[in-house]
């Protein structure tokens, strides 16, 4: 009941929230399948932690996507969190890189970015989703996403992330907009001054709420009710069968003619789509849609 869930609680007086999550078995099932080097698996899952503690504020229906750019060996690092909390990921670029810092993993040039969108699900045609990007400055993505709330939103938010094999933390303390109240600075001082005291191993072995209460039991603070996460990818069928509409004929007509069907992977949880060639054409036959009995099979 611990893991997963992403806890919620407010200073008494209502100036700080406070957000924890330590991602287990969603974490696990991130991961399925996939063999990446200990130091990317790592800013993954704190880029994933961290999705969940900013989605968790989240005032619409629809998602809110983290993405960390550079020259590589890493070059995209993206995951998403849905409003719901379901949450999915994926890296593209050297997964099985040698372990090295978050520095040389994405931003090795100094050009590296990061960018967040939010993305409403009723979106107004032709409306492009909100998106701020800063450069991936600092050396960890806690820093880079501190950058980021403070310069985009100004926002003042502490953010503390750590991963590793099993678990994916973090603790995000953010000031709440309103009153500029002395008492209320006084508040967000002491909350970011206890919250400084985490150390990583403390994040990654400690359950949210022992930690909560560990770090913080000398402030006054109101549980609002936690939310439990899940690992789970948006993609479909009818998905892919748009994309494959939108790349056009010619391109599908062609992969086709070199494979004899056309296979597409989901980015971020790596299932199949494998399309016969008569299915596959029948995405452009005048009635939409593939024709019943050669439906495209889905491989796990
Ligand atoms: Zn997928």
């Amino acid at each position: 009941v611990n893991d997963d869930t992403l806890h919620r609680l407010l200073t008494a007086d209502g100036a700080v929230r406070v957000e924890c999550v330590r991602l287990s078995r969603a974490w696990r099932e991130i991961r399925a399948g996939r063999h990446y080097a200990p130091s990317a698996r790592d800013v993954l899952g704190e880029l994933s932690a961290a999705s969940v503690l900013l989605a968790g504020a989240l005032k619409f229906d629809g998602a809110l996507v983290l993405q960390a750019q550079g020259p590589g060996p890493i070059r995209l690092l993206v995951v998403e969190c849905t409003s719901e909390l379901a949450l999915r990921a994926a890296m593209k670029g050297d997964e099985r890189v040698a372990d090295i810092g978050f520095r040389e993993l994405l931003n090795a040039d100094g050009h590296g970015r990061l960018s967040l969108l939010l993305d409403p699900r009723e979106r107004a045609p032709g409306r492009e989703p909100y998106q701020g990007i800063v450069p991936l400055s600092g050396d960890s993505a806690a820093a880079a996403l501190e950058h980021y709330m403070w310069h985009s939103e100004q926002i003042p938010t502490n953010i503390h992330l750590a991963a590793d094999a099993e678990v994916a933390a973090g603790l995000l303390v953010q000031r709440l907009p309103g009153s500029g109240d002395e008492a209320h600075e006084e508040t967000w001082r002491r909350v970011q001054a206890l919250a400084a005291t985490l150390t990583r191993d403390e994040l990654l072995r400690d359950p949210c709420d022992a930690m909560i209460r560990h770090l913080f039991h000398e402030v006054a603070l109101t549980a609002l009710a936690a939310r439990p996460v899940v690992a789970r990818c948006t993609c479909s069928q009818e998905k892919v069968n748009s994309m494959l509409h939108m790349l056009g004929e010619a391109e599908v007509e062609s992969v086709l003619v070199e494979q004899g069907q056309v296979t597409v992977h989901c980015d971020y949880c790596n299932r199949a789509y494998v399309f016969d060639a008569p299915t596959a054409r029948s995405l452009f036959a005048a009635t939409a849609g593939p024709s019943a009995g050669t439906q495209p099979r889905t491989v796990h």
